[in-house]
């Protein structure tokens, strides 16, 4: 047997397109409905926000997706990102499960959203545009994002949900380090933002919120545009590239997962993950169990509704069919700050409809326990948001011990924790508890889903 931990691949390897999961759908996705009239839209309606490019893109059904030239050249500063074998996890589980994992933390920002960050700035410059407004939760997306922009000149201005701006000032600090400007949300900006602050001066803020900030000032100028990190079809295609270059990464080793495990927030590194793999499925060749794995105190796979939602607080987006908590839930602020959307991709939540997937949800304190136990063993400390795919990994290898077999496990440590440590120090000084949604709350948010009759 092979002692090899890590698998790299040349940059000549690195995929030349992205993989479009639509193409190879059993059933097609409900359509995207306009928030007035609730009638489905057409691409021209998303053309005050994105490019026409992107916007083909995202109702795209072609399987293959080429990557722009500039794009791929970009990508190789950190790609084709290394795939290991976490060989002394295992030992240190006394499992007889391989577990391997791809790293996404190798990145400039040190997750996987620069996969698509890269990408969407790439279009939006090609389409003339000089500015773009987005939101961020814990920081990760705002930092990819104004990573990207510094690279094709575009001003990069981030709405950062109040408490993670808070708590993560790092993170924010990164952002102005690569020359964006980043506020804290609600603010009173914009007039989505003045009005949550009306209602409550103390607003913690929410995903929803930020992106009904950065949606409403993208709209009013023909300058800019609005970008999101996650959720949107074609940001799950982007992202496809982790696990293209996994599958190429597996056969080095001559091993095919039984099992693929990504953590959820709006669903976009698990997507990249997950959906070369369940493509190669549906065209007939092995299916893998595909695990996602969210975080309990905001379950919108396992305790969310599938139905027809606003992306947004204010109502500004589009409304999709998706597992939602309701667009005004807010999420208790937990630390896993990625993790607090309170929808999930459309595409992501048709797959659980299909049952082409099994979603988990785990508390906190086990994911940051997991995490460590990953830490202590390979060296590398995972963000917390993927702290919920390393728990995931670790329940099936522990499971594989129990009931005897060695099934392959492949997961995504989608970015590392360095700028988290305050999240680890409150974990060290027994601060974090395992907060749980308020029912009460989600059963109000969950009444003002929006009826729609398709
Ligand atoms: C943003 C982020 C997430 C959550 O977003 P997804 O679209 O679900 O991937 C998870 N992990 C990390 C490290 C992130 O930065």
């Amino acid at each position: 047997m092979s002692e090899s931990v890590k698998y790299v691949l040349d940059e000549s390897r690195i995929p030349k397109t992205w993989y479009n999961l639509a193409a190879d759908l059993p059933a097609p996705l409900p359509p995207v409905l306009h928030p007035g009239t609730k009638q489905p839209i057409g691409p021209q309606d998303l053309a005050p926000l994105f490019p026409m490019s992107l916007i083909m893109q995202e109702v795209s059904t072609e399987r293959e997706i080429e990557i722009p030239g500039p794009v791929r050249d970009i990508y190789r500063q950190w790609r084709p990102s290394p795939l290991y074998r976490a060989r002394r996890l295992e030992k240190a589980l006394d499992t007889p499960a391989k577990i391997y994992y791809k790293y996404e933390g190798v990145s400039p920002a040190g997750s996987h959203k620069p996969n698509t960050a890269v990408a969407q700035a790439y279009y939006n410059k090609e389409a003339g545009i000089q500015r773009i407004t987005t939101e961020t939760g814990a920081g990760q997306w705002g930092s990819s994002l104004a990573f990207a922009g510094a690279l094709f000149g575009i001003e990069i201005k981030v709405y950062m949900v109040r408490v993670s701006f808070n708590q993560k000032p790092y993170r924010r600090a990164l952002m102005e380090s690569y020359g964006a400007t980043c506020v804290a949300s609600p603010s009173m900006e914009t007039q989505s933002g003045r009005a949550i602050l009306a209602q409550r001066e103390d607003h913690p803020g929410s995903l929803g919120i930020a992106i009904s900030e950065a949606v409403e000032v993208a709209a009013q100028d023909p300058g800019a545009n609005y970008a999101l990190g996650s959720v949107l079809n074609h940001v799950l295609l982007h992202q496809t590239i982790i696990g293209l270059e996994a599958m190429e990464q597996l056969e080095l080793a001559g091993d095919y997962p039984d099992v693929v495990v990504g953590c959820t927030g709006g669903g976009s590194n698990f997507a990249g993950i997950a959906f070369p793999f369940i493509g190669a499925g549906l065209r007939g060749g092995p299916k893998p169990r595909i695990v996602a794995v969210e975080p309990a105190a905001c379950p919108s796979l396992t305790r969310g509704q599938y139905a027809y939602d606003f992306g947004d607080t204010a109502h500004l987006t589009p409304l999709t069919k998706m597992h939602t908590l309701g667009s005004t839930f807010t999420p208790p602020g937990f630390h896993a700050g990625g993790l607090r959307y309170h929808g999930m991709a459309p595409m992501v939540s048709h797959l659980k409809e299909l049952g082409l997937l099994e979603a988990v949800a785990y508390h906190q304190l086990g994911c940051f326990e997991a995490g460590l136990q990953f830490a202590r063993a390979e060296g590398i400390l995972p963000a917390p948001e993927a702290n919920h795919a390393v728990k995931g990994a670790i329940e099936e290898a522990l499971k594989a011990k129990r009931d005897g077999t060695s099934p392959v496990i492949l997961f995504n440590l989608c970015g590392h924790g360095h700028f988290d440590m305050q999240a680890y120090i409150d974990y060290f000084g027994g601060k974090l508890v395992d907060q749980d949604y308020d029912e009460a709350e989600l059963a109000m948010a969950l009444s003002g889903l929006p009826s729609v009759h398709v």
